[in-house]
């Protein structure tokens, strides 16, 4: 039997990304210590994966890669009691796609201690139009809420809004009672994201210059998934006592900002990491998606393509031109 994947290989400094036929053997060869296999129905394309498909910034740490750091699938062998054959899972990060093989192929072999069991209510493929993004953005608003801004408090600013955590946040922060102020480059597609619930609309150019240490008081909150200029000026404008998520670097990893609101205004910075975190956090993470996450809302921000339009997406997905989130349905 053979499986179809997106394999990543790279000698000579040359690089090449493409479907590949590989066998159970080779499969097996390249993933020592993992105990489950996993028949994969969906995968997608996210930030990350973006950057190894179209060999942008230093992903990729091990050749060759078998792409996609997200999975959702059923067991097909498990060596570990926990998983059971036609148990549904979800894989999120844990160096997957970077230094292990990923979930862009239509089996997969992971560690059982990365694989998180489905809420029964979603299906793969919704599992994988939330993705790292979602999960992302879930944990970012999870961080919100207990590091206590509360609706009442005020506005709350989503950046990168049109993009796959920024999406995913506006909706679930909507569905939450929040006042969102979605900020995006793409303001064409506003009538987009007040679909998804966002109160008002900016123009990320707001945002991503160089700005005072010190601005009016705005936001409550912030989810930034963008860095740089944007997460500096965020931080200024953020009111007396606010919380800012950090995730992201769409616009850069630089962080170009001074102390002032963190030492003037109070203003805590949370740095959220999805791919090392912990099982217990992602599992509430996963939970709450399935609760909160309004599927109406997940369907509108999806769209879906086949394995080897994946490899296409990447570079779109780089250059800010895909709305929301894209699923990969890799048998087809
Ligand atoms: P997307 O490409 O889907 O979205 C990023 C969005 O950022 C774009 O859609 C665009 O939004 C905005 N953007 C892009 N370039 C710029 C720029 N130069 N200046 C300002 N805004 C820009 O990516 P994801 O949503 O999947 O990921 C967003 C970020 O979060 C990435 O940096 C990714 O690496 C990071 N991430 C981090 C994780 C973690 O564990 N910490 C997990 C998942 C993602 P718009 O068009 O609306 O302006």
């Amino acid at each position: 039997m053979t499986t179809k994947a997106i394999l990543l290989t790279k000698s000579d400094d040359q690089f090449a990304a493409r479907v590949a036929e590989l066998s159970d053997e080779e499969l097996r060869a390249a993933t020592p210590g993992a105990d489950v296999t996993v028949a994969v129905d969906y995968s997608t394309v996210n930030y990350k994966d973006a950057l190894a498909l179209a060999n942008k910034g230093p992903v990729v740490r091990r050749w060759p890669m078998v792409a996609g750091i997200d999975a959702a699938g059923s067991v097909l062998e498990s060596a570990d009691p926990r998983f059971a054959p036609g148990d549904r899972v979800v894989l999120n990060g844990w160096g997957v796609g970077e230094q292990h093989w990923g979930g862009l192929a239509q089996r997969a072999r992971f560690k059982s201690d990365w694989l998180v069991k489905l809420p029964a209510s979603l299906s793969t493929r919704q599992a994988m139009a939330i993705g790292t993004a979602g999960y992302t953005a879930m944990l970012c608003c999870l961080a919100l809420r207990e590091q206590g801004v509360e609706a009442v408090d005020g506005e709350v600013l989503v950046t990168g809004a049109s993009g796959g955590v920024g999406s995913i946040a506006v909706s679930i922060l909507a569905g939450w009672g929040y006042r969102v102020v979605a900020s995006t480059g793409r303001t064409a597609e506003a009538s987009f994201l007040s679909a998804l619930g966002a109160s008002a609309v900016i123009d990320r150019a707001e945002l991503s210059s160089p700005g005072k240490p010190l601005q009016k008081e705005r936001w409550a909150g912030v989810v930034d998934s963008v860095g740089s200029h944007t997460l500096a000026n965020s931080c200024a404008q953020t009111r007396y006592g606010g919380v800012v998520t950090a995730c992201g670097l769409a616009q850069g990893m630089d962080f170009p900002a001074t102390v002032a609101p963190f030492i003037l205004r109070g203003v805590r910075l949370i740095g959220i990491d999805s791919v090392m975190c912990p099982q217990p956090r992602r599992q509430d993470a996963w939970q709450r998606l399935a609760a909160d996450l309004d599927r109406s809302k997940l369907d509108a921000l999806t769209s879906e393509v086949g394995l080897a339009q994946a490899i296409e997406v990447a570079g779109a997905l780089l250059a800010g031109k895909v709305r929301g989130r894209v699923v990969v349905n890799v048998n087809a």
